[in-house]
């Protein structure tokens, strides 16, 4: 909005009120006051570190925010949040819709609370990208956590890209780390690209399967398998818990057909109920043996190395792909050659060079 739009509309709001009283302009008083309070990075990020989850929540809708202004403070505060150290256990959680993510973490989140100071829960739906919270924002999820002073749960912003909300939740991630939580959980539903996201930004990547069937019964993809560092067959209760153990041992099997994980660890396959938590304990202790082993052999500290240069590169090829598409010269011109290269007057080689080269030549 241009400012002098904005002046309008606060102005509007106001005699708004003066003539019945009443707030008629709501949006823009809050979108006034929001851009009053986010005016001091200072002091905002003094008590983010300071463990004050207001602040916590506004500077994550800061990072969340696309307005030039807000950019700014954002980049400030990762900046200041990066410097204090934190030594945090960041863990992925996925699995298909309905397997009990959300219950699991409910159950989990209270025992690892025993051993861990403060925990952030981050969702990523991708299912929400176009209505805001489909599968996991709107229901009222992990009642008892999120009522836990310890316990910070967010839900990524909704209507953006994928490649926008991973980049958003690594910095959340970030600020939380900043605020105090030495646990972060990113739970994200497996059936989409986000897993691999979150593969990317956590330590150690969980994923949760229903008793009965193999992963492409379940609508998990083939690679998110591989990807686990542990697997829980979860719903392991009434009548379940045979076949649960009949999935355990046949994703055990399965396990040793895929190459040997980088660490020397072999992925273990366990079974649980996140609804009358048994054998959570266990998911959660194989956890911190995991996390252990990788700090003990310095994989930890080679997978955050090889994650930060991964971040790095995804996003200059992202941002090179924006600026290209949106170079008016590009634009002008791909038709034409797209045209060209489906009637076989050239080829998509080519093409594709002749764009490239044209934009060297902003
Ligand atoms: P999410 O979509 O993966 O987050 O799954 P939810 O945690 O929302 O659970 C989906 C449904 O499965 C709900 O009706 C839960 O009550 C039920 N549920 C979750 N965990 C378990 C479990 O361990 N055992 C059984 N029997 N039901 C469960």
């Amino acid at each position: 909005m241009s400012a002098d739009k904005n002046k309008k509309n606060r102005g509007h709001s106001k005699s708004s009120k003066s003539m019945d009283g009443t707030l008629k302009n709501t949006k823009s008083v809050t979108a006034f006051i929001q851009k009053r309070k986010r005016a001091n990075p200072e002091e905002l990020f003094k008590k983010l570190a300071k463990g004050d989850r207001v602040a916590l929540a506004k500077a994550i809708t800061i990072i969340e925010s696309s307005r030039p202004e807000d950019q700014e403070i954002a980049q400030n505060l990762i900046s200041k949040s990066l410097k204090k150290a934190t030594n945090s256990f960041r863990i992925g959680i996925t699995g298909p819709p309905g397997v009990g993510k959300s219950t699991f973490i409910e159950s989990i989140g209270k025992h690892l609370l025993k051993d861990r100071k403060k925990l952030a829960i981050l969702t990523i739906d991708p299912t929400s990208q176009v209505s805001k919270g489909s599968v996991l924002g709107d229901k009222t999820r992990m009642q008892d956590l999120s009522s836990n002073k310890n316990v910070f749960i967010r839900p990524s912003a909704a209507g953006e890209t994928l490649g926008g909300v991973a980049r958003k939740t690594r910095e959340t991630i970030t600020l939380c780390e900043a605020a105090g939580y030495d646990t972060i959980i990113v739970e994200t539903v497996g059936v989409g690209q986000s897993e691999i996201a979150v593969h990317s930004m956590v330590d150690a990547f969980c994923l949760l399967l229903m008793p009965g069937g193999g992963d492409e019964l379940q609508g998990i993809k083939r690679g998110v398998v591989e990807m686990a560092d542990l697997i829980a067959i979860n719903k392991a209760d009434e009548d379940r818990i045979e076949t649960a153990k009949q999935s355990r041992s046949a994703f055990k099997n399965a396990i040793h057909f895929y190459p040997t994980n980088e660490n020397g660890w072999v992925t273990k396959v366990l079974t649980c109920s996140g609804l009358t938590d048994v054998g959570v304990i266990e998911v959660w202790e194989e956890l911190q043996n995991y996390y252990a082993h990788n700090i003990k052999t310095g994989f930890l500290k080679k997978r955050r190395t090889s994650q930060s240069k991964f971040w790095l590169h995804e996003t200059i090829i992202n941002n090179l792909k924006k600026s290209f598409y949106q170079n008016p010269k590009i634009t002008d011109l791909l038709f034409d050659l797209e045209n060209k290269v489906i009637a076989g007057k050239i080829s998509p080689f080519q093409a594709a060079e002749q764009l490239v080269k044209l934009n060297k030549h902003k």
